[in-house]
């Protein structure tokens, strides 16, 4: 197949698995990809379609990469068409007549379409050779993407027993990943799991303490490199790109608020380096294929480790050194939880929650973030890659157990009623209107912690919460609460290690606590 590929699609090697699961779906073999994104996943379909007898039907979920897609193809001199809501009725017309003169390579229907009863009776009529599942990770209820119109594809091996299956996914955990299998009834397949690894990206997280300020030192140092920066709402989108533009920035907003045109025209801008930055929501993405993204900064959490690595997969594709810049900061869990419990499925909600839960430890991991990324996909490593910020710069350990020791007793000298940054003033001793209305400033804990930054108290109280020594009651404005955990440490039974915070350059950083 080499010759057919240089004549046809103008390479001259095959990418990582390709070779292999063309030479088995040419010989009518079920195949599983999962190979990453951008990975090349359509040749290993395209490719055999060409070369079989009958027409290959392709199911994707997005009419607007079926097009992009079909269009590609046909100035690729190659046969293929799509059926989707968008066709006149003449259209689609004009697409069956192909089909039925055996003129067409390739069909591209979204999966609702493929098994309408009439569809399917014409497709029974002209017979079909391959048929390829895009994205398929959507039948899957515990995948992070689940499309009931997908569920329909379940039926595809009894209505077409003899043709094979090629199920495509760049996104897929194990357990999602057996799903699949069982769902379409694969047969004998062959699997094929390809590298996750993205060596070239740079994956750092960074506590959010200032978030604009820290985000503008980041941009200064990548001066006019190209780059997405994802948040998680619209405002915030809006909001962002008004502030990065009022410093000169050039920039652009991107979300499913604004209509196609405009998308489009950020989307082109952004492809031809007019504009270097993209504030945008997850709506941004799919399909763009613009080589030297620098780097792509979350300002707010993902809500699955799947997204998170998708986003940031897109820097970097040239395979030069990229960057992926997480801004972290823990209430984004507690908003998640709220948004979550407004969820009516309680099964849905369990999933969500569980896949935000595996990304917030990430954020949290004080391991590899490369080890912690590749095991959650199944691709088992265990040597830390080096080129990431726990690698580059690991986590600094001191005894913190009097730190910690001032800090819970403070939470308990006001009575366990009142916020993080209220506390933390306390042990500032500020000498702020609500710290003298309460007399706060006559607690012997008012003032212990003088030396230290805002920003390193507010590392240390969460270091706390993640070990489970504190809680923040969001039912009642996140006032500080000590949990049983804090009692020995509080009586000094149990010395306490805490990773020395890592905080801006402008803030001080005392090198070593006692
Ligand atoms: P995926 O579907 O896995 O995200 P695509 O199929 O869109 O990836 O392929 C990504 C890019 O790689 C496309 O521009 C495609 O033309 C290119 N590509 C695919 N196979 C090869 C190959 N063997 N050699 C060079 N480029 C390839
Ligand atoms: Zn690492």
């Amino acid at each position: 197949m080499l010759p057919a590929l240089k004549q046809t699609f103008g390479y001259d090697t095959w990418r990582e698995g390709q070779a292999e699961i063309i030479g088995a779906a040419m010989q009518q073999r079920d195949c599983f990809v999962l190979l990453p994104t951008g990975g090349g996943k359509s040749l290993c379909y395209q490719l055999p379609a060409l070369h079989l007898p009958k027409v290959t039907l392709v199911v994707s979920p997005l009419m607007s990469l079926m097009k992009d897609q079909v269009d590609a193809l046909k100035a690729n001199g190659i046969a293929a068409e799509f059926i989707n809501s968008s066709l006149s009725r003449d259209a689609v017309q004009e697409v069956f007549t192909q089909l039925y003169d055996g003129r067409l390579k390739l069909l591209y229907v979204a999966p609702e379409r493929l098994l309408q009863p009439n569809f399917i009776a014409r497709l029974q009529e002209v017979g079909v050779s391959l048929f390829a599942i895009d994205e398929a990770h959507c039948i899957s209820q515990w995948g992070h993407d689940f499309r009931p119109d997908y569920m329909a594809l379940a039926q595809l091996k009894q209505r077409f027993p003899d043709t094979p299956v090629m199920a495509l996914t760049a996104t897929a955990d194990p357990g999602t990943q057996q799903d699949i299998l069982q769902q379409l009834d694969l047969n004998n397949p062959l699997i094929y799991r390809g590298s996750f690894d993205r060596p070239n990206i740079r994956y750092t997280v960074q506590e959010k303490f200032r978030p604009l300020e820290q985000l503008l030192a980041y941009l200064k140092q990548q001066e006019n490199n190209s780059g997405i920066i994802y948040c998680s709402s619209r405002r915030k989108v809006d909001e962002l790109t008004a502030q990065l533009a009022e410093r000169g920035f050039r920039v652009a907003a991107y979300h499913a608020g604004y209509d196609a045109t405009q998308r489009d025209q950020v989307q082109d801008a952004f492809k031809r380096d007019d504009i270097s930055i993209i504030v945008a929501t997850v709506a941004f993405g799919m399909g763009v294929n613009k080589p030297n993204i620098r780097f792509v900064v979350h300002f707010e959490l993902p809500r699955t480790i799947e997204a998170y690595y998708q986003e940031t997969g897109r820097a970097g594709r040239d395979g030069v050194a990229a960057e992926a810049l997480l801004l972290f900061d823990p209430a984004d869990i507690a908003r998640m939880k709220r948004w979550l419990e407004a969820e009516d499925n309680p099964q849905r909600a369990e999933v969500a929650w569980q896949r935000f839960q595996s990304m917030a430890a990430f954020a949290e991991a004080q391991t590899c973030r490369r080890l912690v990324l590749l095991n959650y996909f199944g691709e088992a490593r265990q040597q830390p890659c080096g080129n990431c910020d726990i690698c580059l710069n690991p986590p600094q350990q001191f005894d913190g157990t009097q730190t910690a020791q001032q800090a819970l007793s403070c939470v308990y000298r006001v009575g366990q009623n009142y916020g993080l940054h209220h506390v933390i003033e306390v042990l500032r001793g500020s000498q702020n209107h609500k710290i003298q209305e309460l007399g706060h400033d006559k607690l012997s804990t008012w003032g212990l912690g003088k030396q230290l930054s805002h920003d390193y108290w507010l590392s240390i109280f969460r270091q706390l919460i993640h070990f489970g020594l504190l809680q923040q009651d969001i039912t009642q404005h996140s006032v500080l609460r000590l949990l049983p955990a804090a009692r020995p440490v509080l009586r000094g039974e149990h010395p306490l290690q805490l990773a020395v915070p890592r905080l801006q350059a402008s803030s001080k950083t005392p090198a070593k606590l006692g």
